[in-house]
């Protein structure tokens, strides 16, 4: 039962974590309420090649660390060129002589028990991806883990109806495929890049990002007990250069590579003039546009949710916030008011709405963005709160009058952090929203239908939520315009993607 302690301090302890030291002053707090599930962590994870988890040549690891508590996790192999080479040719041979030529309702088969066994171990892959990524435990419980699994029964679905992926043409897979992705949804990430891949007959070589390999290669785990032919998965962890060698290999026909702007141009360039497919999803710098006749408390939680879900560690953020003038003072207010009970701290917590930030390299960039913002004269507000000693957190920030010069309102923060802006008219919402490099996403909070789908059609980004802000499903295709990358994921064109047209 909550109990209400208005302006009281209280540092409930727990054993084997830290003290939830964050108490506002007026905010209903509730005793502590950890998720329990053991996330089953091994010691030591090894690179997963050829159906086995085998020790990376090099005889290298590297630690994997809570984000929440600073503590080290697990062991991670450190594949380098040579152990990326052995899992391109686990997945060459494995697609020239089983999954390749096996028959697309035998393939369903696998990914419905993927489906399934990610279900049966929920609550334990959902406390793992919490502590490795620093994500609250509700949105991995909740979100994360569940939309994974739905990501493969969907594909399962796909995967024996491929003649309808492209009516009137015929398809082929493209062989050998080698994704990279990042750490501000690991599960998920695998899911999206996995699901469509193996539905469609490819075999992958698969990276995850060096700070949040373990549900990757728990993963890994489920896909051995499914049962899939040695080869179809190859899963190898490292950093940045274990990267360029998935994406720089001869071996396969399409890279896949969600992660930053920056590092999705490297790839680029590296791989200009090879005849390689190609998708990238990038960075964005998402609007959500509020106008005078929204629902204002309904916008106000679709702007939370938007920028303070997942520590704003997400692509499509609603990062910028433009808000029609007539009313910006009482949105502002509104969002102050929300902000001040939002529960930012350990997030194994039940109770955490906002959890640590992943590490301690993004940390320092949002620090130093949130400063340029308050050097370029922008006012920023963030309530009260202290944040747990140990760990890397930073509080729900916002921004007002912020111009579009301003870095804040330009760059990918990548944080809890939002850059409010007004307009008049609709068309100086438009082009302020469309001011920008990226074009992944947008929101727009309206009562009138014909303005929704006028902005929706004007706006340049990939997705355009409307009334509703950062909601996802299998069957929706997602990605970018402009610098958010190209391609999409999801949906019959996310199967395009790994399919050529014979
Ligand atoms: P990042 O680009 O730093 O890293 C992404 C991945 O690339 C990691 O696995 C990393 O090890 C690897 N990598 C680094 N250097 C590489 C190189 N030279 N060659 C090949 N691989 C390399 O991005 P990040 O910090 O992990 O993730 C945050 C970024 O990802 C943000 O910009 C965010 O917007 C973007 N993102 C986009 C989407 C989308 O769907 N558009 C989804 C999630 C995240």
């Amino acid at each position: 039962m909550p109990t209400l302690a208005a302006g009281k301090k209280q540092t409930p302890r727990r054993q084997g974590r830290p003290a939830p030291e964050l108490i506002f002053g007026d905010l209903w707090t509730y005793d502590p309420a950890p998720e329990t599930a053991d996330p089953k962590l091994k010691k030591r994870y090894e690179l997963f090649i050829n159906g086995r988890f085998v020790a990376p040549k090099s005889g290298k690891y590297f630690s994997s660390i809570n984000p929440a508590n600073e503590q080290k996790l697990a062991e991670i192999a450190l594949a380098d060129r040579a152990d990326v080479d052995a899992a391109y040719r686990a997945a060459k041979k494995a697609y020239d002589t089983t999954w390749g030529k096996m028959p697309g309702a035998e393939r369903a088969k696998y990914l419905f028990r993927i489906a399934r066994l990610l279900q049966d171990r929920a609550r334990e892959f959902a406390v793992a991806e919490t502590m490795d990524g620093g994500k609250p435990i509700k949105e991995s419980r909740d979100f994360d883990v569940p939309m994974a699994a739905a990501h493969f029964f969907y594909h399962a679905g796909w995967a024996d109806k491929l003649d309808y992926v492209a009516p009137g043409r015929r398809i082929a897979p493209l062989g050998v495929v080698g994704q990279v992705i990042p750490w501000n949804f690991p599960l998920l990430m695998c899911a999206w890049k996995l699901a469509p891949a193996l539905a469609m007959g490819n075999c992958v070589v698969l990276k995850p990002a060096e700070t949040t390999s373990i549900t990757a290669l728990k993963l890994a785990e489920i896909i051995q007990d499914a049962g899939l032919p040695p080869g179809v998965v190859n899963i190898v962890t490292g950093a940045g250069e274990t990267g360029a060698a998935v994406m720089g290999h001869p071996i396969p026909a399409k890279v896949a590579f969600t992660g930053s702007t920056e590092v999705g141009k490297i790839i680029m360039r590296s791989l200009a003039g090879t005849d390689k497919k190609m998708t990238m999803e990038l960075g964005g710098k998402a609007a959500n546009i509020i106008f005078d006749d929204a629902p204002l408390d309904q916008a106000v939680e679709g702007i939370i949710n938007g920028i303070f879900f997942n520590q704003g560690h997400v692509c499509c953020a609603g990062s910028r916030l433009l808000v029609h003038e007539p009313v910006a003072d009482r949105v502002i207010a509104k969002l102050k008011q929300r902000m001040k009970v939002l529960r930012v701290g350990d997030p194994l917590d039940k109770n955490t709405d906002v959890g640590a930030i992943n590490s301690k390299e993004q940390l320092a960039r949002i620090t130093a963005l949130v400063k340029s913002g308050v050097k370029e004269g922008a006012e920023m507000f963030q309530p009260a709160c202290t944040l747990p000693a140990k760990g890397w957190y930073f509080p729900p920030t916002i921004f007002s009058g912020v111009s579009m010069s301003h870095r804040i309102a330009r760059e990918e923060i990548f944080g809890p952090v939002l850059s409010i802006l007004t307009f008049r008219t609709p068309e100086e919402a438009v082009e302020k929203a469309n001011n920008t490099a990226y074009g992944l996403s947008a929101g727009v909070w309206t009562d009138k239908g014909s303005r929704i789908l006028k902005m929706s059609t004007e706006l340049k980004a990939g997705v355009v939520w409307a009334n509703t802000y950062n909601k996802f499903d299998p069957t929706s295709p997602f990605g970018g315009y402009k610098e958010s990358g190209f391609g999409r994921e999801g949906g019959r064109q996310g199967l395009l993607d790994y399919c050529r047209l014979v």
